[in-house]
């Protein structure tokens, strides 16, 4: 694991200025592997290790936050890596991927609808075309994934906050957070796809068995359009948030994150005494994506 120095929980405020939240800075773990990733990665790379694997295989788009983040956190402990993207090569690599090959990755394209076969059944696949890989899930999830975004939890002091509060993608950080929290704290997940009405039966399949547990809930009303999908109000948000407490945001998780904790706030959802501590879970260098200028920081 990368050192863990750098994190800090920093102090947020809602744009009317009448509530304050605490900002986990996963985002300042390292300068490329950041944020939630290399938790979801953590278990995978050991189990690779140990097992005695020459590298890692998985899978993402042109933008992934976990194909370069695998790229790299392979790379720190002497593992090869193969990133399985989705779509033809493209005559440019994104910046993401570019660096994904900088860091040693090789890289295969498929199409969309090989991707989608191989990204939920692959392993037989990489025991065939790529022996000695060890097939890590699109986006770390899983419950590997889970159980090495539980060890975020570490860097959150015990029972001091009432709400503990992440963007969704599959649900993989909020499960690992959910199994690792105190029974009396509640959890809450943003969850950034469009229709993922399926998200909170995933999180409850992970948490299978384990009991005891604190409860969560789901909110669905910032997926702002869709996966990745970003308009002018979001871009304003996030130069704005980035104002007023110097905290970068990216555009497909965190910008939505905080802008349904400013939302939330300013519909009274949480109490005025209630203690929030919201995950900024990385992400920043999928901010490339946008034309030059449209964020006031990067
Ligand atoms: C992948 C990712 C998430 C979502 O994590 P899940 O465990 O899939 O819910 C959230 N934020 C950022 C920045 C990510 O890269």
């Amino acid at each position: 694991m990368t050192p863990t120095e750098s994190i800090s929980i920093d102090r947020a405020s809602s744009s009317d200025g009448q509530f304050g939240w605490q900002v986990l800075r996963l985002d300042r773990l390292h300068p490329v592997v950041s944020g939630n990733k290399p938790f979801k990665l953590s278990r995978y790379l050991r189990e690779a290790q140990e097992g005695g694997y020459r590298g890692i295989l998985t899978f993402g788009g042109a933008w992934s936050n976990h194909i370069h983040a695998a790229a790299y956190a392979a790379r720190e402990i002497g593992l090869a890596s193969v990133g399985i993207i989705r779509g033809e090569r493209p005559f440019s690599l994104s910046p993401t991927l570019l660096d994904a090959e900088r860091a040693g990755m090789e890289l295969r394209f498929l199409s969309r609808t090989e991707y989608r076969e191989l990204s939920s059944r692959g392993e037989k696949w990489t025991h065939l075309r790529f022996p000695g890989f060890l097939a890590v899930p699109e986006g770390g999830a899983g419950a590997a994934g889970m159980s090495g975004a539980a060890d975020i939890m570490r860097f959150i002091p015990k029972d001091v906050f009432d709400w503990i509060i992440c963007a969704c993608g599959t649900g993989t950080t909020l499960a690992g957070l959910v199994s690792a929290a105190s029974p009396g704290q509640r959890l809450l997940g943003v969850s950034v796809l469009r229709g993922h009405t399926g998200l909170e039966h995933d999180i409850l399949n992970l948490l299978t068995g384990r009991s005891g547990l604190p409860t969560f809930r789901i909110e669905d009303r910032f997926h702002g359009g869709g996966y990745a999908k970003y308009d002018d109000e979001l871009i304003d948000f996030m130069n704005r948030f980035h104002a007023r407490t110097g905290i970068p945001t990216d555009i497909v998780y965190t910008g939505k994150l905080m802008m349904a904790v400013d939302t939330l706030a300013s519909e009274g959802f949480f109490a005025p005494n209630e203690r929030l501590l919201v995950i900024h879970s990385g992400g920043l260098q999928g901010n490339r994506s946008l034309p030059s200028g449209r964020l006031h920081f990067s």
